[in-house]
């Protein structure tokens, strides 16, 4: 009797959720199962880098590897194509090449996981972003390259920086990423001493994060502030950014010489001659207008990492909703990490396996995901660790390791992660 034929599992978006399940699901299930990975770009990019990619610490290249050759040597099918329209109904999805957006295609599919990450919301704040605004991003590599140029000629002639993160973001962590090296680079460029930095948040203090902080998290940051130097605007909410000011709908700016009471900034502007703002975070497109995600475009799963509606139908990484576990007057939202797209990619390809094989499928709440971090800060940083990233009432651990040491763990991680993902080693820890 001749075995059944492969199931088809399309995967969208091959970044650090979208290629993790596919080595998985292909090292689990072998020829029992036809894997295609559909990402609009052919590189797979290890985003937390970027941070560096400013201050000309890395290139893109340095930090990224084909997805081509890396998914094709694990029996991977990989398209480099724009996913426009999914019909669940039907169980396909429409795409268009690269370069050809007139060549469209339709691909079908006997699971589909849905790993497409965030769409950025620069126009939440008119003003903000690279594209037709003021201020940089590092939210993908092209703007990182801009972010650089912007850069060279700052140090030419500097002044005030303004970095942080705008009302509704999630991003938080990049944004403390950011400006430490920021600072740090002007000390090696020997120009602190010309340049007051400001941190503008969202956060209602100093290492929230958008999860309600982990234990000691607050004052260490704000220990930190304070040692190098740096301001900060709490509970900010911008109202629009124009060539050189930020203006602000409310915050409370700190500084260094005087912390203790923050300085009302409703109807104030705050200058800069560099700035760098992270905005919220959407869901793709392409799940926005499939109409299989929330309001705000995520995809709201089961324990399973399983679509509500369509059981063939999975997420992991940035594209799953999450609830938020702390409040946050001013609006935040919560960071899906990196390694935490790779726990909701494991536990997807897992139950997409199971339902494969007519397998009982493994839940993994929320509320039980782990979180490992590093935070960078050009020479030094912290490494961070909690049991229960999204359920603050129930953390048992909460790790914080600051030290020189967390910047080589980023840089040996660094490596590592590319190396692990360049030859699907996604099972190694
Ligand atoms: C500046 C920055 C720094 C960060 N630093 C850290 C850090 O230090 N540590 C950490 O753990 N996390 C960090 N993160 C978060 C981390 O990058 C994310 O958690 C991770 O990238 C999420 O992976 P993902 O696969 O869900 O989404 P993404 O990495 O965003 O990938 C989504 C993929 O889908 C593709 N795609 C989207 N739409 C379509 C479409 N319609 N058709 C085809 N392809 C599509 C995209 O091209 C992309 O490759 C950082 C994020 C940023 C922005």
């Amino acid at each position: 009797m001749s075995s059944p034929a492969p199931k088809q599992v399309l995967i969208l978006g091959g970044s650090f959720a979208g290629l993790t399940a596919a080595y998985e699901l292909k090292r689990l299930l072998k020829d029992r199962v036809q894997v295609t990975v559909v990402d609009k770009n052919d590189r797979f990019m290890f985003i937390p880098s970027l941070v560096w990619v400013p201050f000309g610490w890395r290139d893109p290249e340095q930090i990224s590897f084909p997805l081509r050759p890396a998914c094709e040597r694990k029996g991977i099918e990989f398209r480099q194509a724009t996913a426009l329209a999914i019909d669940a109904a039907q169980q396909h999805v429409e795409i268009a090449e690269v370069g050809t957006p007139d060549r469209k295609e339709t691909l079908r599919y006997d699971y589909l996981l849905i790993a497409t990450g965030p769409h950025v919301q620069f126009d939440i704040v008119p003003g903000v972003g690279p594209h037709g605004g003021y201020t940089e991003s590092i939210c993908t590599a092209e703007h990182a390259l801009q972010a650089r140029e912007a850069w060279q000629r700052f140090l030419q002639d500097p002044g005030p920086v303004i970095v942080g993160a705008t009302q509704g973001s999630s991003c938080y962590g990049a944004a403390y990423e950011f400006i430490f090296n920021l600072e740090y680079a002007l000390r090696r460029a020997k120009l602190r001493d010309r340049v007051t930095i400001t941190y503008v948040t969202s956060e209602p203090f100093l290492g929230h994060f958008g999860i309600g902080g982990l234990k000691h998290a607050q004052g260490m940051t704000e220990w930190f502030f304070r040692h190098v130097g740096l301001d900060w605007v709490l509970n900010a909410v911008l109202e629009r950014v124009t060539p050189g000011l930020v203006h602000f709908r409310s915050g409370q700016l700190f500084t260094t010489k005087d912390d203790k009471k923050g300085v009302d900034l409703a109807g104030q502007t705050l200058p800069f001659k560099y700035g760098m703002l992270i905005p919220p975070f959407l869901g793709a497109e392409v799940v926005r207008r499939s109409g299989l995600g929330n309001e705000r475009g995520f995809v709201v799963t089961d324990e399973y990492f399983r679509h509500l509606k369509y059981p063939n139908i999975f997420a992991a990484g940035v594209a799953v909703a999450v609830a938020p576990p702390a409040p946050c007057e001013a609006g935040c939202s919560v960071p899906k990490t990196g390694y935490i797209s790779e726990v909701m990619a494991h536990t997807a390809a897992a139950n997409i396996a199971a339902s494969i094989e007519g397998k009982p499928l493994t839940p993994k709440p929320q509320a039980d995901i782990d979180a490992k971090c590093i935070l960078d800060a050009g020479n030094q940083g912290i490494i961070m660790y909690t049991d229960r990233i999204y359920a603050p009432q129930q953390r048992r651990w909460q790790t914080l390791i600051p030290g020189p040491w967390a910047h080589w763990a980023k840089l040996l991680f660094e490596k590592y992660f590319l190396w692990k993902m360049r030859t699907g080693r996604v099972n190694w820890p």
